[in-house]
């Protein structure tokens, strides 16, 4: 039986206000790398630290001090400290969850690219994030052996050129907002160059993470684009979203790029009323449109941040119950051999 949680949320109006300076790499280079380091910035006695240090299960620490200057002081509970630090439930096993749990290595006509869903191909940018999220579901990703397509995105490129019912390009990873503008800016060079692509969705978590990423050179290049471009940020909670993350926003809005986010269901986190009416509302304030929910996938090491169907249908019945329609999310589940995502109704 995998535990349930009824996490409490901060009210929007406690939520801090950081201002940092601007440059994203140092920013990237001074972020946290051990459990250690993490909980020594949150002013945890060592008491309390060998009480919390658990192993990381080959899954390393890494926290931008953007995202941690948003948690709570001493709190082990906070919702973002929970979603960044190794815990030792990540050692309990569960035959329903895996390396792979969707299956996409059988999507993965060559490297560097999962080719699954009709009408867009998802390009893996890059092999690594400014942070690493404990129930990330490419936790366990070769990106190794996928090295060769980020460094020669020819045979990638290629692929997608074969294929003319492609429309849309997904930069996914890892980060693709972690790659430097010279490396991000020639591959999007290159699929403006394929001639039937018309948008590019870009999938990443820095503008929430690390907001500083925003720069005005990379929103002026995405406006310049002939493609439509469309960027899915990720964010869980709404103490996530402080005026830094708030600025970075606008800054892609005012460069017309088009905002939705993305959301992992996570027990302890946000599995409750307030805590996803909160982020939707807060979403919707910055200019980002609440999009999906995700339920969480079936990763080995994340059994602790699993909310079953019933719960989450749930809850987000009791969002529809009090919310506008369009601060909902739509609940749904990517499920290995499925050609589009499963999309579950309230109940
Ligand atoms: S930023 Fe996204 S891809 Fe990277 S660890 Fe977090 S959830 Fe995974």
């Amino acid at each position: 039986m995998i535990p349930q949680s009824t996490a409490q949320v901060e009210p929007l109006s406690l939520i801090k206000y950081t201002s940092l300076p601007e440059d994203w790499r140092t920013q990237l280079r001074e972020a946290y790398r051990t459990p250690q380091a993490l909980l020594t910035a949150l002013g945890f006695s060592n008491a309390q630290q060998k009480a919390l240090l658990a192993d990381d299960q080959g899954f390393t620490t890494l926290v931008p001090k953007a995202f941690v200057q948003k948690m709570q002081p001493q709190d082990p509970k906070d919702p973002l400290l929970l979603q960044v630090l190794p815990q030792s439930l990540e050692a309990i096993h569960h035959p329903e969850f895996n390396n792979d749990p969707l299956q996409e290595a059988q999507f993965n006509p060559v490297p560097g690219v999962v080719h699954k869903y009709k009408g867009r191909a998802l390009l893996i940018a890059a092999g690594h994030c400014a942070i690493n999220c404990r129930y990330c579901f490419r936790r366990h990703y070769p990106y190794n052996e996928q090295k060769l397509a980020r460094t020669q995105w020819q045979q990638s490129l290629s692929y997608i050129e074969q294929h003319p019912d492609i429309e849309e390009i997904i930069l996914s990873g890892g980060d693709p907002l972690a790659l430097t503008d010279p490396q991000l800016f020639s591959l999007i060079e290159a699929i403006e160059g394929i001639a039937h692509i018309k948008r590019l969705r870009i999938h990443s978590r820095l503008p929430i993470v690390l907001p500083q990423r925003i720069t005005l050179e990379l929103c002026q290049r995405l406006e310049r684009s002939r493609l439509t471009c469309v960027m899915v940020v990720h964010a869980n909670h709404a103490n996530e979203l402080a005026a830094d993350v708030a600025q970075a926003c606008d800054r892609l809005h005012q460069h017309k790029v088009k905002l939705l986010n993305q959301s992992v269901l996570l027990a302890q986190v946000n599995d409750n009323l307030t805590s996803l009416k909160h982020l939707s509302e807060r979403l919707f304030e910055i200019g980002v449109m609440p999009y999906y929910l995700h339920l969480p996938d079936h990763v080995a090491g994340t059994t602790h941040f699993f909310v079953s169907l019933a719960r989450s249908q749930s809850i987000v019945a009791q969002m529809q119950a009090c919310m506008s329609g369009y601060l909902v999310p739509k609940l749904v589940r990517e499920e290995p051999g499925k050609l589009s995502k499963t999309l579950y109704s309230p109940r």
